[in-house]
């Protein structure tokens, strides 16, 4: 099963690399990459039968066989089968006389046309149908799999085919008990690629959609099982300075969630606790409380956060609540120069650092911790279970993960199914909401002038587009050229920033210039949504707003109206659909982030991965979060009900081997 591609025939060291960008290394991964759909070859129909509105597989005679020219050195062939159907494909044909497709169907005594069949005012037709001169060799449903510009369906069907005849060497990972009535692996998998029907499709999907679910919630639970831990001793004088401190009273939400960690610290295992709150709910106190605790019990606290501009600010603000209690507090980034990092890991080692802010650079192997006890990271769903593991691995530390992402219920099992978690609901008394209002796009200019007003005036402000992905047809503004049209237009006379995916270090420098105000609007696609803390920062514009998840949406909003002035968010809406609008709708009419991730995945639907990717959950292979919910659901239930009877799984090898193989 480990073996490399290259073993299958028709695959090479050239060929094997290029297919690696699609996750095909070994015969495992030919295996497990599964079709994204199938083509309905069950049945041959003869013309009489065929329907309109589906996919078939229609044999016939081809009658009126012609061809003629149309622009662009193009043709358009055409034929009725057995004078019924419509048959039309267009070829490149630039030379004179008959193009080489007219030639070869001329010869075709029968043919098999696979296709959409649609009804065009009365007669059918169907448009470039695949095709075959011969009757397929065997019926049933053939799989598409997800396409590659340079390799072809009817490749990756002959691998899957090749890889089959391996089979032999795959465990079946269930043990019988687990299994019950699900097909077993070999079936699932042969059946899967190559079903005969919908029914051995569904059984085949079912049973892997069961495994792989299984397996994610035992990794998932596996790690979270309380491990012994530091047992820190209750609130000291150093707590008690730390809180008296704080300017303001703490809210209820806050509260609890100190209290939460309170007892967390003080037990013998483990903390592993998940602090949920919107953008500004001050969850940072609650961090900044655990670290004092921590230092306070003689141990070292490490906070991971996902950016280096992050780390700088979040360092900043550290700094200044716990040095004045005598708390050290540095900063570890990739990016300082190598004496300062020498001098930071030096820190970190002789234990003189207490607390160190900083990103992925902290879990490197160059970062040794002489007694880290506390491990926070940060805007989680930007990290990965093994990241944070990483991070508490490099003592044996408590850990405390911080979100502002809320995600609808029913899915947190899968994103934090290894966490405990508190809530903090409500933003502190005071906050202004940001008000919110929908645009039509003809005030555009309109906006832009307002947004100029507030700049001239001493405040700073936001330009969002949408992420433009190469692969997407959407009629979404361009985004580095509608920036470019802006910073030149409305926008001249004031001092803006443009940021977009492809850029590199630069992006840091432009966020770090706009920190020190001296630049007035920042323009840039999503890259923003994470923690930027700019408090004279008070107005947004979303372009092209019905293309953002409610969830970011939401988090962006939430970038302005951080200081003393009051925020506005602007949403610009270019489509005119009733869902867009619902949607968009409720974002102008909430606050609260937990409706508004439940209402985007009720108005979204299943399978919408936008969605599922703002959430940060993982992406799995087989199974949809959204639709086999309650295979979710039921799956964390089995996997508790086997680590409570086995927690090492010494019963079941096969499937630990199969757990560990995953990579969540
Ligand atoms: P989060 O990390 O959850 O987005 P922060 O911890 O950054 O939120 O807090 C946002 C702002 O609110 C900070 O300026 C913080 O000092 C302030 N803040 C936190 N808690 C309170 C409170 N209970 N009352 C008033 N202001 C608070
Ligand atoms: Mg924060």
């Amino acid at each position: 099963m480990d073996s490399p591609v290259t073993i299958l025939p028709g695959v090479g060291p050239k060929r094997a690399q290029t297919i690696k960008k699609l996750g095909l290394e070994t015969v495992r991964d030919v295996l497990f990459s599964f079709p994204r759909d199938y083509k309905d070859f069950q049945r041959v129909h003869l013309v009489h039968e065929v329907k309109s509105g589906q996919e078939q597989l229609v044999t016939g005679k081809l009658i009126n066989l012609h061809e003629r020219p149309i622009s662009g050195g193009r043709r358009v062939v055409q034929a009725q089968l057995d004078g019924y159907l419509t048959l039309t494909w267009f070829v490149h044909h630039r030379n004179r006389g008959p193009s080489y497709l007219y030639r070869n169907l001329q010869k075709a005594q029968e043919i098999w046309v696979y296709g959409l069949v649609k009804d065009d005012y009365g007669g059918l037709e169907m448009t470039t149908p695949e095709f075959f001169y011969e009757a397929p060799m065997h019926l049933g449903l053939m799989p598409v799999y997800p396409l590659m510009s340079t390799v072809t369906n009817a490749q990756r069907v002959r691998w899957v085919k090749e890889s089959l005849k391996y089979l032999s060497h795959l465990d079946e990972c269930l043990p019988p008990s687990l299994r019950g009535d699900y097909v077993d692996r070999h079936t699932a998998l042969r059946w899967m690629h190559f079903p005969k029907n919908w029914s051995e499709q569904q059984s085949a999907r079912e049973r892997l959609v069961y495994e792989e679910f299984l397996l994610f919630h035992l990794s998932l639970q596996r790690g979270a099982r309380h491990t012994p831990g530091v047992m820190h001793g209750p609130d000291g004088q150093l707590v008690a300075r730390y809180l008296k401190s704080l300017p303001f009273q703490l809210t209820n939400g806050q509260r609890n969630a100190l209290q939460d960690v309170a007892k967390d610290m003080e037990s013998p295992l483990a903390m592993r606790r998940l602090i949920q709150g919107e953008v500004g709910s001050g969850k940072t106190i609650v961090a900044e409380y655990g670290a004092v605790k921590a230092v306070e019990n003689g141990g070292q606290v490490a906070m991971m956060v996902p950016t280096e501009v992050l780390a700088r600010q979040m360092a900043q603000r550290i700094k200044s609540a716990l040095e004045p209690l005598g708390i050290t507090v540095e900063l570890l980034i990739g990016n300082l120069p190598g004496k300062e990092q020498t001098r930071v890991r030096e820190g970190i080692q002789d234990g003189s650092i207490q607390v160190v802010v900083g990103t992925h650079a902290l879990i490197t192997e160059k970062v040794l911790f002489a007694n880290l006890t506390l491990a926070i990271v940060d805007e989680q769903h930007r990290f990965g279970v093994r990241q944070r593991l990483a991070l508490q691995g490099k003592g044996n530390a408590d850990l405390l993960v911080m979100s502002a992402t809320p995600i609808p219920r029913s899915l947190a099992l899968t994103a934090y199914g290894d966490l405990d978690t508190s809530e903090i609901r409500e933003l502190p008394k005071g906050r202004q909401v940001v008000d919110t209002r929908l645009i039509d796009p003809k005030r555009r200019t309109e906006v832009y002038q307002y947004l100029v007003k507030r700049v001239k005036s001493g405040e700073q402000g936001y330009v969002v587009f949408p992420l433009v992905e190469e692969s997407e047809h959407l009629d979404a503004k361009a985004a580095v050229t509608e920036m470019e049209a802006l910073q030149h237009g409305v926008l001249k006379e004031i001092r803006v920033g443009l940021i977009h995916g492809q850029m590199g270090k630069e992006k840091e420098q432009i966020f770090e210039a706009f920190y020190r105000q001296e630049i007035d609007v920042l323009i840039a696609t999503t890259v923003i949504e994470v923690g930027m803390n700019v408090p004279n920062a008070t107005v947004m514009i979303i372009e092209n707003a019905e293309r953002f998840g409610l969830a970011q949406l939401h988090q962006l909003r939430g970038r302005v109206g951080r200081g003393s002035k009051p925020g506005i968010c602007f949403l610009l809406s270019y489509s005119d659909s009733r869902q867009s609008r619902e949607r968009l709708e409720v974002i102008r009419g909430s606050t609260d982030g937990f409706l508004i991730a439940e209402e985007d995945l009720r108005i979204r639907g299943p399978g919408d991965l936008l969605g599922v990717r703002q959430w940060g959950m993982p992406l799995f292979r087989v199974g949809d979060i959204v639709e086999d919910q309650d295979m979710l659901k039921s799956t964390a239930a089995e996997a508790q009900a086997l680590l409570d009877e086995d927690p090492n799984l010494v019963k079941y090898p096969q499937l630990l081997a199969e757990i560990e193989r995953q990579q969540w």
